[in-house]
């Protein structure tokens, strides 16, 4: 009767489980087996310990990644070198050794590069004896190297050139992919003489001595990052391997930015966290029980790897038999009686935990398994016995869900992400074999993290296939890289070709100068009829134009001189619309006549007839300094019926025929002149006026000596050199790149302004998407497909090269632009894109520099002086926010002209106030004149 009674109860209790062990945590309620929670109360874990296990672990991997805590930190947190998922254009033939596991295996794995991410692996499995993976360092790595011997004769591979991954599953520290030095042996395997040596130089040595194959260890691989690499081959949005099998251990991509121990800021790196060791600094110990501590007292390397022996296939059977023995003793088990077997270390196994966990299959498993060890269990004992493998192996699962937590909260993070998708790549013989570890391992991740949607992929073929796609990766970014840096070779030019631009621009310089060559010349050399810098006396009220550039503005600017000496301006910018750019002269000066009427009324001084002068920014060649015959223009105009006309004449008639106000056009003003007048109002050292924004451009007082085509040999003169032209003769075709001439071709002025195409702010960004759709079609950028968006010419702007190469945000906003564009792009795009711009970039200001070095070089020789001081005045966007061009600009010039000192002033508002000081000069000459 009492037998029936219990048995009923029993099963009841059977029956509850099923349907109410989620809402405990899978656990029974306490007071039905007080006698098994009165010992395992401490295993189990609420929530709010599982998230504060959590914080914990995300604590010790902060530790981890900081070069100053790294050294003390128990969490090693080790790069693995692993930069790239693969993205399905691997392909070939490798081979990948893997040990460490609980079996030690060979495998040939073909990949196919078919679009369908498809693979082939074949594998053969070793046996591991004892006596190898605890006897010494040679003989384990003969061993590995008779294997793979064995395993090539049989698949007929001997005299195949192969590549190799091999994954090794302790925790090693790299310093690159194909090397790996062992920090510390951790399972079962405790061999001599291999801690802190290389493993892949061992494996190397000992492959060597089997003359007849040849085999390259490309990469060395945790089994973490394998898994997550297999994984990643069919879905690219894994970025986390995980292992709870013998071992436990987890990989994740990481910010290069927070990873202390690798140079380098840009895209992401695989990071080996080796959290078995979580805890080994006593991190844990509130959540240990005496028996987590016995077990480590009896293991092969006590103190260690702590929290992994709470969590892995290795110890979970041991756990469960020392609690067992202990309950036993206490009389709480089989009359207090334990067998032999019982007293054994090792004697249950996870695979018993496993089998009593079956819960559909009732007792008989656990009583069957509990017969074996000579034990004599009562139904009741049977039970308890089953509730403590629970107990056991849900804390196993509860506590690698807290520390998975912490790192998809980490990756959450990094991302910026209110909300993130990603996946886990699982492998392991406790999580794949266990009746309800992976369902409880699920839903807890699920609980502790709501704001990651998380797919949970198991890894199919094993952590050895993932070792091969690494291999395979590293095979694709070695060839891809080779690729890329073909692409940008011709942008990288060496000092000398940088000395051989110099000196064919200062000969450039000459032939503008000299009255022979002047009519022929590329580089034009325009006297502007400015004959000095303004001392100060200037004042008065002025108009100046400012057209040329991006904007179109008109400004009143106030000048006073003496002790209250100052510039005052009043701007308003206007818009030139395209059809007026590119419509007719008349219209265009029609336009702008409205614009001026529009700023006086707007000023309220259309009465005045107030001296103007007109900054005009293309080449104009100058008789006087109010007249200026334009030669052609440059940059985004292109109204017609202008070239060869007088541009003061087209103002005055515009004015004339609006017959509304009156100006006093005094003077025509290059911006590059108002830009060095401006700097020389303050610093009379500025003979130099630099202008780099939508186009590039120099003006530089030259002796009057020199200038040929003008009368007169004293002083000096303002020369405009337009010498965006410079190349326009085929001089510098040896540098210009397939890029440089598609972007001429496409432009509204082909084959003219060769260097300005090189150098300016209206060209670089459309050199660039040259490039990225030539990377694109080599399928090196982009997965390959062409956007629609990249197309468009125009739309990669030169603003976004500044944007993109100042990003340190670990390229998030590389991303943010690529997106805006319309271009989806992975880590690695944009890397890649970052790369193309910093070439473009950076050959641009080399470029400029260069130019600029013949420039200073022509008026140290001028001067006769050993050593030049002088200063540059400078203005335009891209010398101005560009993160790098200004710097690499000064460098070249430093280094092609060491004997210039030269000083660069940046130039506010140049053209405007330029104009008007130009104005006040040639006002105050003018006055002088009619006395
Ligand atoms: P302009 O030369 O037309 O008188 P700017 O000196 O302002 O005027 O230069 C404008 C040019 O600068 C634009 O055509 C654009 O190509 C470039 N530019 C604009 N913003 C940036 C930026 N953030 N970084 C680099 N270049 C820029
Ligand atoms: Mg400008």
């Amino acid at each position: 009767m009492g037998t029936r009674k219990s048995l009923g109860r029993n099963q009841a209790l059977v029956q509850m489980r099923a349907t109410k062990k989620d809402l405990n945590n899978g656990l029974f309620k306490a007071h039905l087996y007080p006698k098994v929670d009165r010992y395992l109360y401490h295993m189990r874990l609420s929530d709010d310990v599982l998230l504060d296990v959590m914080a914990r672990f995300q604590a010790e991997m902060v530790k981890g990644l900081g070069r100053d805590t790294n050294p003390t930190a128990t969490v090693k947190m080790l790069p693995s070198f692993v930069r790239s998922l693969p993205d399905g254009s691997e392909k070939g033939d490798f081979l990948a050794v893997d040990l460490g596991g609980s079996q030690f295996r060979a495998h040939q794995v073909k990949v196919f590069d078919d679009g369908k991410q498809s693979s082939q692996l074949e594998s053969k499995f070793y046996p591991t004896p004892k006596e190898v993976i605890q006897g010494n360092g040679a003989e384990l790595f003969d061993y590995v190297a008779d294997c793979l011997l064995d395993f090539m004769e049989t698949k007929n591979l001997k005299h195949k050139k192969l590549p190799l991954g091999f994954t090794f599953s302790f925790p090693c520290k790299q310093a690159k992919l194909e090397e790996g030095v062992l920090l510390a042996w951790t399972k079962h395997f405790k061999v001599r003489g291999v801690q802190d040596t290389d493993v892949v130089s061992s494996l190397r040595k000992a492959l060597s001595k089997h003359k007849d194959i040849d085999v390259d260890v490309l990469a060395l691989v945790n089994d973490t990052v394998g898994t997550m690499m297999t994984c990643g081959y069919d879905d690219q949005r894994c970025e986390v391997g995980l292992i709870i099998g013998t071992g436990t251990n987890a990989c994740y991509m990481e910010e290069m930015r927070h990873i202390d121990l690798v140079e380098g800021d840009e895209g992401r790196m695989c990071i080996n966290t080796e959290w078995g060791a979580f805890g080994d600094d006593g991190a844990l110990d509130d959540l240990r029980t005496e028996f987590d501590r016995e077990l480590d007292l009896g293991s092969l390397n006590p103190g260690k790897q702590l929290f992994e022996k709470m969590i892995s296939s290795l110890y979970l059977g041991e756990l469960v038999r020392l609690i067992l023995l202990k309950m036993t003793k206490e009389g709480l088990l089989f009359n207090g009686k334990a067998s032999t077997a019982l007293l054994t270390k090792g004697k249950i196994e996870m695979k018993h935990v496993s089998a009593m966990e079956k819960y559909k299959e009732g007792l008989s498993n656990t009583k069957e398994i509990l017969t074996e060890l000579n034990l004599i269990p009562s139904e009741e004992d049977c039970i308890a016995v089953q509730h403590v493998c629970t107990i056991v192996s849900f804390r196993s699962a509860n506590l690698c869900a807290a520390a998975l937590a912490g790192i998809l909260t980490r990756l959450r993070e990094n991302k910026k992400l209110l909300r993130m998708r990603t996946t886990v790549g699982i492998d392991g013989g406790l999580y794949k074999t266990h009746p309800q570890y992976a369902k409880r391992l699920h839903k807890v991740v699920r609980r502790l993290v709501p704001n990651c949607d998380v797919r949970f992929l198991l890894s199919v073929s094993g952590s050895g296939k993932g070792a091969a796609m690494v291999t395979a990766v590293a095979y694709r970014l070695a060839a891809q890289r080779k690729q890329i840096d073909a692409t940008l070779a011709p942008f990288l030019l060496s000092l000398e070709t940088l000395r051989e631009v110099k000196n064919k621009m200062r000969t450039e310089l000459e032939y503008g100068l000299k009255r022979e060559t002047q009519a022929s010349a590329t580089v034009k050399m325009l006297p502007t009829y400015v004959c000095g810098t303004p001392d100060g006396t200037e004042k008065g009220k002025f108009l100046a134009l400012d057209l040329g550039g991006t904007n179109f503005r008109v400004l009143l600017v106030k000048i006073r001189s003496g002790r209250r000496r100052s510039v005052q301006m009043y701007n308003k910018i206007f818009a030139i619309p395209l059809e007026i750019m590119q419509g007719t002269g008349e219209e265009l000066f029609d336009h702008i006549v409205q614009c001026i009427a529009e700023f006086l009324e707007y000023m309220g001084i259309k009465g005045a007839r107030l001296p103007l002068g007109f900054t005009f920014s293309f080449p104009c060649r100058q008789a006087s300094i109010d007249k200026g015959t334009l030669v052609g223009w440059t940059k985004g105009f292109k109204a017609t019926d202008c070239e060869g006309e007088d541009v003061v004449d087209m103002l005055r008639e515009a004015i004339r025929r609006r017959n509304e106000f009156d100006l006093d056009i005094v003077a025509v003003v290059n911006d590059t002149v108002g830009t060095m007048m401006t700097c020389g109002y303050e610093d009379p050292n500025c003979e130099i006026g630099l202008i780099a924004g939508t186009g590039s451009n120099v003006c530089y007082m030259e002796d009057m000596k020199n200038i040929e085509i003008v009368e007169g040999n004293e002083g000096k003169m303002c020369i405009n050199t337009e010498w965006g032209a410079f190349g326009d003769n085929g001089c510098i075709d040896n540098i210009r790149t397939k890029y440089d001439k598609e972007v001429d071709e496409g432009s509204l002025n082909p084959g003219k302004q060769r260097y300005e195409k090189m150098t300016s702010g209206m060209y670089l960004g459309e050199i660039v998407r040259q490039i990225l759709i030539d990377l694109t079609k080599q399928g090196l950028l982009f997965r390959g497909q062409i956007l629609e968006s990249l197309r468009k010419r125009g739309i990669f702007e030169t603003k976004f090269l500044s944007q993109i190469e100042s990003d340190r945000l670990a390229l998030l906003q590389v991303r943010r632009i690529l997106q805006q564009l319309g271009l989806d792009s992975t880590c690695e795009d944009s890397i890649i894109v970052k790369e193309v711009c910093g070439a473009v970039s950076k050959r641009a200001a080399q470029l400029c520099g260069a130019g600029l070095a013949a420039v200073v070089e022509k008026k140290r020789e001028n001067q006769g002086v050993e050593h030049l001081q002088i200063t540059v005045g400078v203005d335009g966007t891209l010398y101005k926010l560009h993160p790098h061009f200004s710097r690499v600009l000064q460098e070249t010039v430093k280094k092609l002209a060491p004997q210039c000192d030269v000083t660069f002033m940046l130039s506010e508002d140049g053209s405007g106030k330029g104009a008007a000081l130009i104005t006040a000069v040639a006002k105050r000459l003018h006055n002088i004149g009619q006395k």
